[in-house]
């Protein structure tokens, strides 16, 4: 079995949302004796994680109502690094995108790497179509799914349909393919978002 890890490592000076020192994570340590023990600050949004509906929607769900079933089985890879500015309907159309699919889009935002405050992001009409495929989730490789949409369209469109949305993920040596992903958030509660460990695993 093959195990591609798509997740972004966690350290002081990492890449951040916007390049916000308020959105660094702090590593404090601690040693008496021979134990030592660490502490850490975090954003839940920090690296790869998994966004819950509150993090959008006033009084929305919060995430430990995000089961399991949906974050681990199969997801679908799709090169879509040709593109530039924002992923529309029109890039999906041709794709094959079922009902119940998870979807993990590999941009140029792989490739990056520092912050690109012009990254590629889910437009409103793409969440449109992806919402009307019935989807089960979607994962880009950025630390967002939107930018500069009024509102944030792409975001409340994804959860209407209660449609699960993973920021973050690192796809730069994942062809596209289909994989058995296991998504594996930290088990927080009542919180808008957690960090996850992400896993592609194949056969070969
Ligand atoms: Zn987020």
């Amino acid at each position: 079995m093959k195990i591609y890890d798509i997740t972004a490592p966690i350290f002081e000076g990492m890449t951040v949302y916007k390049n916000k020192p308020e959105k660094q994570p702090k590593f404090s340590k601690t040693t008496n004796a021979h134990v030592t023990e660490s502490r850490i600050e975090l954003d839940v949004h920090t690296g790869t994680h998994i966004d819950a509906p509150l993090h959008m929607i006033n009084k929305g769900k919060t995430f430990e109502t995000i089961p399991l079933e949906k974050l681990v089985g199969t997801a679908k890879v799709f090169d879509l690094t040709e593109i530039k500015d924002g992923i529309t309907k029109a890039d999906l159309e041709n794709l094959d995108i079922q009902e119940n699919d998870f979807v993990l889009f590999k941009t140029q935002n792989s490739f990056e790497n520092e912050f690109n405050f012009e990254f590629i992001f889910l437009k409103e009409d793409g969440a449109n179509y992806l919402a009307a495929r019935n989807i089960r989730g979607i994962g880009i490789d950025a630390l967002g799914v939107e930018r500069s949409q009024p509102g944030h369209p792409t975001h409340k469109i994804l959860f209407g349909a209660d449609i699960i949305v993973i920021e973050g993920l690192c796809l730069k040596e994942v062809s596209p393919d289909s994989y058995f992903m296991v998504a594996a958030p930290l088990k927080l509660v009542g919180t808008d978002a957690s960090p996850a460990r992400v896993l592609l695993l194949t056969d070969i």
